[in-house]
């Protein structure tokens, strides 16, 4: 029996270990950000939202937000659509520069995902033709990855594999840079304040965000001229903020403790509620301008 249990925790890791590149804010992420933008659905967006969503949802946006980190396996194609790795060192993000899987394939990575999602929407909702895409997949797939360009190491250098290559302690316990951002974080956070309630943690930051607790948040919501969706500059802070937070003090080897992560809490909460904001706006003026050309 023992061998035989061996034998399986043996093939569990191999498992593990050719899992490619780790998802993404974890599930607790994805569900805080779409709960955070269920409060700012306008009504016109509420209902599109609700008839496009799977039934098992109910209803929920929230439920259905980590789906596209459930189907990474079975859609293989969609694997590099989760991130956008920029430069090393350089600290800066462009579309043109960036936005290409490994194969080099252009529009492949995250800001671009965002892009053709929201693309398929909005013709699926603003024109006669006939719809050509899945609409319940594009929207599904452009909550998640409005959530995951917000993830600072999701816009990470490219030779550290936006931190999943760069070993480290999160305490006493061995993991990686890039799942301390996804998930450690906001693991420890639930322990240590929200007595491992992500309900209590996300009414926190909605009502950080009722009272103006971040800063600039009067502008989260707006894109530059008039776009409907504007990744780019999502893009442009992660990386700023994996420069400034993520990757410092956070060498291969290091034991990350109490000062990084009191220093990076407030960074990732910002985070999840910039994403929260940001998808509402995007998904209301997808769905907004169905309802004003639906009375011309
Ligand atoms: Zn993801």
């Amino acid at each position: 029996m023992i061998g035989f249990d061996l034998c399986w925790i043996g093939r569990a890791l191999v498992f593990l270990l050719l899992i490619p590149r780790i998802l993404g804010w974890g599930k607790e992420g994805h569900y805080a950000i779409c709960k955070i933008a269920e409060g700012y659905l306008t009504e016109d967006t509420v209902t599109a939202v609700k008839a496009l969503i799977p039934d098992h949802a109910e209803g929920d946006l929230a439920a259905v937000c980590s789906w596209p980190d459930d189907v990474r396996f079975h859609y293989r194609w969609s694997s590099p659509l989760h991130y956008v790795d920029t430069p090393d060192f350089r600290c800066n993000y462009t579309y043109c520069r960036d936005c290409h899987d490994s194969a080099e394939q252009k529009d492949r990575c995250v800001t671009g995902a965002i892009y053709n999602y929201t693309m398929q929407l909005m013709s699926g909702y603003n024109s006669n033709s006939e719809i050509k895409y899945n609409l319940t997949e594009a929207l599904m797939f452009l909550s998640h990855f409005v959530g995951d360009v917000h993830q600072p190491l999701h816009a990470g250098f490219l030779g550290d594999e936006g931190g999943n290559t760069i070993t480290v302690r999160w305490y006493r316990r061995k993991t990686n840079l890039h799942h301390v951002w996804d998930t450690m974080i906001i693991d420890s956070a639930l322990k240590t304040f929200y007595n491992k309630d992500l309900a209590t943690m996300i009414q926190a930051i909605q009502s950080n965000i009722t009272n103006g607790w971040f800063s600039g948040i009067s502008s989260w919501a707006n894109c530059a001229s008039d776009h409907t969706v504007c990744p780019d500059p999502y893009a442009s802070e992660s990386i700023d903020l994996a420069c400034k937070f993520a990757y410092r003090n956070a060498t291969p080897g290091s034991t990350l403790g109490d000062d990084y992560f009191f220093s990076r809490l407030p960074v990732v909460e910002t985070r999840l509620a910039q994403s929260g904001v940001r998808l509402a706006a995007t998904l209301n003026r997808i769905f907004a301008s169905h309802a004003s050309i639906a009375q011309e």
